[in-house]
């Protein structure tokens, strides 16, 4: 047991780590043999695959704002993007 931040983090054998509170809040699965998974392991996966969307839609972000700094975007795509600048 490890705690960060105030937080409490559980570990496995697999060199995973997930919040504790997280993994106690996850309802119970008797769903057959070979249905049974390691919670950390599996929060750890989804955390690692939450995280590289993240940084996919900030890339994304990045170069659709250069495109738009440049005057690269069709008509229609700047136009969205001015009245939403406008709207804020
Ligand atoms: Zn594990």
């Amino acid at each position: 047991m490890t705690s960060l931040n105030g937080r409490e983090f559980a570990d496995c054998n697999h060199d995973h780590r997930a919040p504790k509170d997280e993994i106690i809040s996850l309802p119970v699965s008797q769903s057959g043999i070979g249905r049974h998974r390691c919670p950390i392991c599996a929060y750890a996966k989804g955390y690692e695959e939450g995280f590289a969307q993240a940084v996919r839609t900030l890339e994304n972000a990045q170069r659709l704002a250069t495109k738009f700094i440049n005057h690269e975007l069709d008509p229609m795509t700047e136009n969205l993007l001015r009245l939403d600048q406008e709207e804020q």
